[in-house]
């Protein structure tokens, strides 16, 4: 029936009006975020780098790749014209592309000053590094983007990966493993011309406190993009209940030493937890009286969110 609902609601329309809002997932915990003109991007990782060159060569950014997705036959051609990036946190399958992006598109970087140290290193201008704590907010174009505490997924035996912050730029390039985390924050962007809000989570941990007061104050939210890996049982449960969202699409649930134009990238690196959490969310939504839809992405594929109507939850257009 919530299918049914959700596909009436479709427009018919191949050209989004304007005010929507056009979602392109890239793989990890990347997406671009379109209204109009403007692109914001949120941990474009593309380079991908195969498992033993991350564990033996220092990390740079693959330029044959990186090139190609900011040329003419980039199959994400707003990525060329990208002036807001926003890092999650500063691990290299967050950040290790976003300096050489940002420098290419002339954007701007936000994150925290482990983020901004290690873009500057590698080679980021000053004045593109913008250090945002939690409760900062950023305007570009029609979006409006506000940092909250967030927290990192205890992925690695138990533990948090690589953690450690950076206060000078290193002497790039480094090891993928020097990228230490500085702080996991989430992003809250809204559209200002529709009031669609958007919710990005770069790593499947949070901060129950500034989640919840982040859902007192914004919730229902229109989309969550939460990352999947990771998650502690109540992940699923905790963002459903303070957020409200009327739509989630999981990620950072792929093998990202995987190349982007592998056929197999974007799949699940495990099929059943990636359901798993769908099922989560799902019966977190039921518990609530929610109507919540979830939709895996796939790779590369821009979609719509919809300007929210009083009829029904915003909807995605494949
Ligand atoms: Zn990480």
């Amino acid at each position: 029936m919530r299918r049914f609902v959700l596909a009436a609601l479709l427009a018919l329309t191949a050209t989004p009006a304007a005010a929507d809002v056009s979602v392109r997932w890239l793989g990890v915990a990347g997406f671009t975020l379109t209204s109009g003109e403007t692109t914001i991007a949120h941990d474009p990782y593309l380079s991908r780098p195969g498992f033993l060159s991350t564990l033996f060569q220092p990390y740079v950014p693959d330029e044959t790749v990186l090139g190609r997705m900011v040329g003419a036959e980039s199959p994400a051609p707003e990525l060329a014209r990208t002036k807001l990036y926003l890092v999650g946190h500063s691990h290299y399958d967050h950040l290790g592309d976003v300096p050489w992006l940002a420098a290419h598109t002339q954007g701007r970087v936000v994150g925290s000053a482990t983020t901004a140290a290690i873009a500057r290193g590698y080679g980021l201008a000053p004045d593109q590094a913008i250090v945002a704590d939690p409760g900062a907010v950023i305007g570009e174009g029609p979006f409006e983007v506000r940092v909250f505490a967030s927290a990192h997924a205890k992925v690695f035996f138990g533990r948090v990966p690589f953690e450690g912050e950076l206060g000078e730029p290193p002497e790039a390039p480094i090891h993928a493993f020097s990228f230490v985390l500085g702080d996991a924050r989430g992003y809250l962007v809204t559209e200002r011309e529709t009031g669609l809000r958007v919710v990005l989570l770069s790593s499947a941990g949070l901060d129950p406190a500034a989640l919840a007061a982040l859902g007192e104050e914004v919730a229902p939210v229109d989309l969550l993009l939460a990352a999947a890996s990771g998650r502690e049982p109540d992940y699923a449960a905790q963002l459903v209940k303070a957020l409200r969202p009327r739509l989630v699409v999981p990620h950072h649930f792929d093998d990202f030493s995987m190349p982007i134009d592998d056929p197999a990238a974007g799949a699940p690196r495990d099929e059943d937890d990636l359901a798993a959490f769908e099922a989560e969310l799902l019966a977190a939504a039921e518990a609530g009286g929610l109507a919540l839809d979830v939709r895996r992405p796939k790779l590369l594929e821009a979609w719509t969110l919809r300007a929210p109507d009083t009829s029904g939850p915003s909807a995605l257009l494949p």
